[in-house]
């Protein structure tokens, strides 16, 4: 059977259109007025590209024809603006369409073949590498910690900037849409083929990328504390197990505000929440940056930091507990009054479970609790 490059560009036409309003439909429903143009606009002019290259006869002369190349140009230029938005990135269309408009009258500026031809196709090309190259840069530098479905965009888009650049170079004798020689089947299928491929990857992994983020920002909550974004128990729990094998040693601190009850009696839970929120204060000031920190309850704290020696990890205990008292007198009128109690213990070997050291500073933290309070117990 004899490939149909008009059957073929009809169904990539009808493929893009799809694409296109699924995701004007998508975003709309969610109200990202936005997101659902952008989104959506690459594959509309795609689609309108596609219907000019399936029909050209629909306008005069060569405009058909035209048409559709400045509007396949144009929706490159729109897929790059479409993943800025998705990287929450400005728009930059100005660029896209005085690139899209030079390139148009170039084209119509030129005879169906000849040195003009030549020139208005390999800029064209030009055009096109650079829209790629431009995706793939604002992809390979987004901040943040990249999607699989990103990193796999980013990858794809590097590969379409070196094959279109490879085509560029190539435009003068290569046929259309490849190059600029009189087409052939093989030409247009193969052209066809290589945006089909990259039109539903792109749509693929749009679809994925948001889906992606949410599951990881999901992640992201079930493990911290919401008053004050430190690592709750869960986040804890999965630092000791990721840690387990470690044949670091390491310093484990358990902490308690004393009689905090107390001080939601006499002063409300809104100071009471202040206190708490000075305590993760005061331990992100005085604990080393390698320092893990969590809540791990009401007004009760975790750290894990690499041991260096008992004095370090006793004077930077005290040295927390101070200014934590002193932090908490800024509360407020100056009234509120507290103190804090630790209990620590040291990790030296990977062969110590984690539980036998949390085990040993909870003794060691009622121990500080036993002795009157405001105090450190270290055991290990
Ligand atoms: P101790 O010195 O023995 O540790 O006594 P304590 O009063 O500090 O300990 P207790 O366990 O009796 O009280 C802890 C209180 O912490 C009880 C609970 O209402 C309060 N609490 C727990 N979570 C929060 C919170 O997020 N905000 C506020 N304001 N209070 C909280
Ligand atoms: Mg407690
Ligand atoms: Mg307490």
């Amino acid at each position: 059977m004899r490939p149909d490059p008009t059957t073929l560009l009809a169904y990539s036409t009808i493929l893009f259109l799809i694409f296109g309003l699924y995701f004007t439909a998508v975003e709309l429903a969610r109200g990202k007025t936005r997101k659902a143009f952008w989104y959506s606009s690459p594959f509309l002019a795609a689609s309108v590209s596609g219907f000019f290259f399936t029909s050209p006869f629909i306008v005069p002369g060569l405009w058909g024809l035209r048409i559709g190349a400045v509007f396949m140009t144009l929706a490159y230029g729109l897929g790059w603006q479409a993943i800025r938005t998705m990287l929450g990135r400005r728009t930059c269309l100005t660029a896209v369409l005085i690139v899209c408009s030079l390139s148009l009258a170039l084209s119509a500026s030129a005879a169906p073949s000849g040195p003009r031809h030549i020139a208005s196709s390999v800029f064209r090309m030009m055009i096109i590498t650079g829209f790629h190259f431009q995706a793939a840069r604002d992809l390979f530098c987004s901040t943040g910690n990249q999607t699989s479905a990103e990193q796999f965009l980013c990858r794809l888009i590097a590969v379409y900037t070196v094959i279109y650049g490879v085509l560029a170079l190539s435009t003068p004798f290569l046929p259309e849409p490849l190059g600029s020689q009189p087409s052939t089947v093989w030409a247009i299928i193969l052209y066809n083929f290589l945006v089909i491929i990259e039109g539903i990857v792109i749509a693929l992994a749009m679809i994925a990328v948001p889906r992606e983020r949410l599951v990881a920002e999901h992640h992201l909550l079930t493990l911290q504390d919401p008053l004050t974004h430190a690592g709750n128990r869960r986040a804890m729990n999965l630092w000791m197990e990721r840690n387990s094998e470690t044949s670091y040693s390491y310093v484990l601190f358990l902490m308690d505000i004393d009689h905090f009850k107390a001080i939601n009696d006499c002063h409300g839970h809104t100071t009471g929440d202040q206190v708490i929120i000075a305590a993760v204060q005061a331990s992100q000031k005085i604990l080393p940056s390698s320092a893990s920190f969590f809540r791990i309850g009401g007004e009760e704290f975790a750290a894990i930091f690499p041991f260096t020696s008992t004095s370090h990890a006793l004077d930077i205990a005290h040295r927390l507990k101070e200014t934590f008292t002193r932090d908490v007198k800024g509360i407020g009128d100056g009234s509120v009054e507290a103190t804090l109690s630790i209990g620590a213990d040291i990790r030296h070997s990977s062969e110590t479970l984690w539980s036998d050291v949390w085990q040993k500073a909870d003794a060691a933290l009622y121990a500080a609790k036993g002795i009157g309070r405001d105090a450190v117990v270290l055991k290990g």
